[in-house]
């Protein structure tokens, strides 16, 4: 790895879903010694899915509407138009325009349409509207149409089409860069990273070698393609250690990611903290302190972090504790069961929570600082099990339920074709990298 903590910017915008930060840590982890050109360690292949297909709604054709229908228009949305210029562009009335608007829940989306997507107009000879659809998204279309009482509106899914496809790849410079190498999107690349985020840390963990797999979906709506689905399996080898990702929906109609052994992957805890953070000090037994200057166990782990960034609960629970503690300042504790606990120190303020108060997971409790005994503002961390104090960096970390016995039956049989292909793109690429 040329430089981890350019990875950290990518996993941190992807554990709290900040978007826009994404492409800041892009702009970083292209700059690698890789070239973009034909990767020879990628392998990639698409076969069709059988699935069925989606209830089907008629979307606006726009090479027939001419010919078809002459009281039907098809308008393509301009940046920054509104419909109240279109319908007056093609002179229809406003009080169509209200109704329409007034149509029912599903008509909002109306209101700020998306440049480029499609508006299918249907007037009758006096003008009047009969119909409209707009391709909302490029599965789903809004449906607004006259009756009786006036006009009601649908939602209504297009003809999706669905493709497997597997994409495999080395890790040589960052979950992004290398993915992006392979031929993934921003959007899959991140939930790659979600989906493995509660076992890598892929601001510390990653190695150059570290390989990944990843089978998902392409839609195509009337035979064109228009983004990608879900992944349904993936596989990730860091370090040696293999770790699979099986999408499954279960009984309760949950869909989540489960090893081949019908655990959930995602844990109880998260890894770390803070976002945007580097380790300054690991967890010792004996340690010298920096500033008293005597060998102490540093029993917890220190994240070096500006002044104000936000302290995140890594576990749901309940603030046991918000207050000042000799040598480590304003510490928020929080309990997570009677099993486990965490301590967040040095803090610089407090978040809007209140001692008692319950906390999910991810939720800030205090922002970092340097109050009590530091040197620099960072983050201690504590991890407790049973009232002892663990490495929170290698802690088994707690998971969620696992799927019941029962469920593993119809779990096997439905992952089994996925667990086969993700077998065999590691032999194949096992012998190519001999
Ligand atoms: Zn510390």
């Amino acid at each position: 790895m040329k430089n981890p903590k350019h990875i950290g910017h990518l996993r941190s915008a992807l554990v709290t879903g900040l978007l826009a930060t994404l492409a800041a840590g892009a702009s970083y982890a292209l700059i690698g010694s890789d070239n973009n050109l034909a990767p020879p360690d990628v392998s990639q292949a698409t076969y069709p899915l059988l699935l069925p297909k989606h209830s089907s709604a008629s979307l606006p054709k726009p090479d027939t509407e001419q010919t078809e229908a002459p009281h039907r228009t098809t308008h393509w949305v301009k940046p920054g138009e509104t419909l109240q210029q279109i319908f007056a562009h093609l002179t229809l009335s406003p009080d169509d325009l209200r109704d329409v608007l007034n149509s029912g829940a599903a008509a909002h989306a109306l209101k700020m349409l998306t440049p480029g997507r499609i508006l299918m107009l249907q007037t009758q000879a006096d003008d009047r509207l009969e119909k409209l659809v707009y391709q909302q998204t490029p599965v789903q279309s809004i449906i607004v149409q006259r009756g009786h009482k006036g006009f009601t509106v649908e939602l209504s899914e297009h003809n999706v089409d669905r493709e497997l496809t597997r994409v495999s790849s080395t890790i040589h410079n960052s979950l992004l860069h290398d993915g992006r190498r392979a031929g993934l999107s921003n959007k899959l690349i991140m939930q790659l990273a979600d989906i493995f985020g509660w076992d890598v840390d892929f601001a510390q963990d990653l190695r150059e070698g570290d390989r990944f797999t990843v089978i998902y979906e392409l839609l195509y709506v009337n035979g064109e393609a228009t983004g990608t689905g879900d992944i349904l399996a993936a596989e990730f080898i860091n370090q040696g250690k293999t770790y699979q990702a099986l999408r499954y929906t279960n009984e309760q109609g949950h869909t989540d990611y489960y090893t081949a052994a019908g655990q959930g992957l995602q844990k109880a805890f998260l890894r770390t903290p803070v976002e945007y953070a580097h380790i300054s000090s690991y967890f010792s037994l004996a340690r010298k302190h920096p500033i008293l200057n005597t060998i102490r166990a540093h029993k917890g782990v220190d994240y070096a972090a500006a002044v104000g960034t936000p302290v995140r609960s890594t576990g749901s629970g309940r603030i046991a504790f918000m207050g000042q503690q000799s040598g480590y300042g304003n510490v928020v504790v929080v309990e997570h069961n009677t099993k486990y606990s965490t301590l967040y120190g040095h803090l610089s303020r407090f978040g809007s929570l209140k001692k008692g108060s319950p906390v999910r997971q991810g939720e800030i409790i205090g922002y970092v600082g340097q109050t009590g005994l530091a040197t620099g503002p960072h983050l201690h961390y504590e991890f407790h099990v049973d009232g002892e104090h663990k490495d929170p960096l290698t802690v088994a970390l707690p998971q969620t339920e696992p799927l019941k016995s029962r469920q593993m039956a119809a779990f096997r049989q439905h992952t089994l074709s996925y667990i086969t292909e993700l077998a065999r793109f590691r032999r194949v690429s096992v012998a190519q990298n001999d």
